[in-house]
């Protein structure tokens, strides 16, 4: 059936500036990683991109080896982009990646020239575009100069492949010198993307200064820790859950009872704010002014919808953020 996005799309949104530069992005974002792969049913995934354009998501993160099998979420994609939203190219902020192993042999992983400027190549070809509008390295390669890959990433630019360029997953040290680089040879740099929830807090020691510092903005994955911080696992793992699945990335034996014990706790201090505790902790990664936008994932409408709603709620007492640092604190 033919897709007419609501004209009031916008109006509920939250849109947040990726630091001094001229891009906002809505504050929740969509990550095709899981679920929008060759074994996921398109017409699943296709309705989640819809209803996430309807309320105003206007980003969706890809990477070449999104699926399984890697490069099928970017076929799913391009698929969606000629079914649905052909018309609305202009309203997307679309990213893609390299970085992980793609091919065989030594061009089809890390940080090469060679790598990255071939893998975004076909990353536009699987996706039936001319431009992505953000190009990232998806991980720090030790065995690169990063000047060469950041050299790469400029030349995407240059060709007129990628709009902005960003880095993903380097630590503060190497984002401050990958920056650097950038801002050197007037690259377009607008996003760093780590993981950040409350699981996993190491941007807060050192990673959010340096974004800060160079006026760009942080997009971060896994803000739910694939699932975890929601009601999903409290009383067992569901079948088709993330846990359960063959290639989930999530290893059901993170799960145990005291982690259910603390999730409650958490959910308790959501409950009382009037959230879900998948809502809170959103809202929290949000927080922080830097954090320009939450990249979640989501395997159902129902989800994507109750996860923009955290956006009605962002603001936190003194006192919520103490009693969550506490339960944290007990790990
Ligand atoms: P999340 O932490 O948001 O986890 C998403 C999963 O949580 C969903 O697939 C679903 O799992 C579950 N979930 C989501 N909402 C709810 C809800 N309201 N109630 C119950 N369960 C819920 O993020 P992801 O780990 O999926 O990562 C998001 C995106 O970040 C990726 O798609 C990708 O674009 C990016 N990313 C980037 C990386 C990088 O290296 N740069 C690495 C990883 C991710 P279920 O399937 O069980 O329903």
């Amino acid at each position: 059936m033919l897709y007419c996005p609501p004209e009031n799309r916008y109006d509920n949104m939250v849109y947040r500036r990726c630091g001094k530069t001229g891009l906002t992005l809505p504050a929740i974002s969509l990550g095709l990683w899981h679920n929008f792969g060759g074994v996921d049913r398109y017409e699943d995934g296709r309705a989640i991109v819809r209803r996430a354009f309807s309320m105003g998501i206007t980003h969706f993160d890809l990477a070449n080896n999104y699926g399984p099998p890697p490069g099928s979420a970017e076929e799913a994609f391009g698929r969606m982009l000629r079914d649905d939203l052909a018309g609305y190219r202009d309203e997307l902020i679309i990213s893609t990646k390299a970085g992980y192993g793609m091919w065989p042999g030594p061009y089809g992983d890390g940080g090469s020239r060679k790598y990255l400027l071939a893998s975004l190549d076909a990353s536009l070809k699987r996706m039936g575009l001319d431009y992505v509008d953000v190009f990232y390295h998806h991980r720090p390669d030790p065995d690169t100069p990063v000047e060469e890959s950041m050299r790469a990433l400029d030349q995407a630019v240059r060709q007129g492949k990628a709009l902005y360029v960003g880095i993903s997953n380097y630590p503060a040290a190497r984002a401050r010198t990958a920056l650097g680089m950038l801002r050197e040879m007037g690259t377009p740099v607008v996003l760093h993307q780590p993981r950040y929830s409350m699981y996993d807090r190491h941007v807060e020691e050192g990673l959010l200064g340096v974004v800060q510092d160079e006026g760009i903005g942080c997009i971060v994955f896994s803000p739910l820790a694939q699932g975890l911080l929601t009601d999903r696992y409290l009383g067992g793992i569901p079948e088709g859950s993330r846990a359960a699945r063959e290639h989930g990335a999530l290893q059901p034996d993170a799960i145990t009872d005291a982690r259910r014990a603390q999730l409650r706790q958490l959910a308790e201090i959501a409950s009382a704010r009037g959230q879900s505790l998948a809502q809170m902790a959103l809202a929290w990664v949000l927080r922080y002014p830097q954090v320009t936008s939450a990249l979640i994932g989501a395997s159902s409408v129902a989800q994507l919808e109750a996860n923009v709603a955290a956006l009605d709620q962002l603001d936190f007492s003194g006192e919520e953020l103490s009693s969550i640092d506490a339960l944290l604190a007990q790990d």
